[in-house]
């Protein structure tokens, strides 16, 4: 990606003059966050099972969307006890609506570890939370600083965001030398005795006023006085970023079977792209209703009737899925491999659906 003009080249390794400027910014920041820091509840509680759940919720995830999946995750599983032992399907439904499902599944590895391993509680060492299934450098020094106040970075998207403007740094932040250089810039940065808070405050100030997408609140920022963006007036072109490798788009037939009170189920396969989860049968391509009709038929079903349904699309990270939909009513018949009938009210209660298919759950009668 082209650099602003406005904004000298900047090294991916950053200086010992930037990172003294930096270092002096920590105390005004904590100041800033003991006034104005939002009340979460893995805040108001950070017990490590609180602080580890809403980690893993928070990737990817902005905090309004996961306050009430937290509030009833940890009604039903409040412990890492609980968590270890869940049903699968019970899990998935306390997800749905997520997305990133692999994040859940990483959850409950971990519990079970912690159970196993650990006699229950989550390991007070980095390195070990970093061998936890799920655990990123990211997730593990916010985990590890959070719960326990290990002097470790935890650097996500708004953290980069905030140290490239504080330092008027156009390296790209999607390379690694980059990311590590502000990794050990946070690291610097950070008051031992307030790692944790630290690493929310950073956090905190990206979220609420060093905003993306050109629009930082500067004349609310606790670091105006210090921050090299500002003074160089080049905040909004900052962070500087490679736009991500083109997604491949994916062309599906999906078939929404109904007999009756009930319809056909899949369960996804166990690794990859939403594993384990239920899913309207599909078949790659774009196919007319007398094509879905027939594969029907060659299923062994007696079709009553099908109607096309409106396309749709969904995006995944790296991939586009590109949909398009029959309604068919057919009478029961044998399941194809994979396969199986199910009761309409029990897929809404009991079973996960991932986001690409709820669009079609609408179409189901009653
Ligand atoms: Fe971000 Fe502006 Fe604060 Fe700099 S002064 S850290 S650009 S909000």
């Amino acid at each position: 990606m082209a650099r602003p003009a406005s904004i000298p080249p900047s090294p991916a390794v950053l200086s010992e003059t930037q990172t003294a400027h930096c270092q002096a910014l920590a105390a005004p920041l904590l100041r800033w966050y003991d006034g104005n820091a939002r009340t979460l509840p893995w805040r108001s509680e950070a017990t490590p099972y609180r602080v580890l759940v809403s980690e893993m919720m928070l990737q990817q995830t902005r905090v309004e969307a996961v306050l009430p999946y937290f509030s009833r995750f940890l009604a039903a599983l409040p412990d890492f006890e609980s968590l270890a032992q869940a049903d699968e399907d019970m899990l998935l439904k306390l997800w749905e609506g997520l997305g990133y499902y692999s994040r859940v599944r990483s959850l409950q590895k971990t519990a079970r570890i912690v159970v196993s391993q650990y006699g229950g509680e989550l390991p007070r060492s980095y390195e070990k939370l970093l061998k936890l299934p799920g655990l990123g450098e990211y997730a593990a020094g916010a985990v590890g600083s959070i719960a326990f106040n290990l002097p470790v970075p935890a650097v996500d998207g708004n953290v980069l965001r905030v140290l490239s403007r504080l330092t008027a740094s156009s390296a790209d932040i999607a390379q690694p030398a980059v990311r590590h250089a502000f990794r050990m810039l946070a690291q610097r940065m950070q008051p031992p005795e307030r790692a944790g808070d630290f690493n929310q405050a950073l956090m905190e100030l990206g979220a609420l006023v060093c905003l993306p997408v050109r629009a930082p609140s500067c004349t609310d920022c606790p670091l105006s006085g210090g921050c090299a963006a500002r003074r160089l007036g080049c905040a909004g072109a900052l962070p500087v970023k490679a736009p991500p490798k083109l997604r491949r788009a994916e062309e599906m037939t999906v078939l929404l079977v109904v007999s009756g009170n009930c319809v056909l189920l899949r369960r996804r396969p166990e690794k990859g792209l939403l594993a384990g989860m239920w899913e309207f049968p599909h078949v790659p391509g774009l196919l007319s209703a007398p094509q879905a009709e027939a594969l029907l038929a060659e299923s062994g079903a007696r079709v009553h009737s099908v109607r096309s349904l409106p396309d749709n699309r969904h995006v995944f990270s790296h991939i586009e899925w590109h949909m398009h939909a029959f309604a068919a009513e057919t009478d029961i018949f044998s399941p194809p491999e994979g396969c199986t009938w199910s009761a309409i009210g029990d897929l809404f209660a009991k079973r996960a659906l991932p986001g690409a298919f709820q669009h079609y759950a609408e179409f189901l009668p009653g």
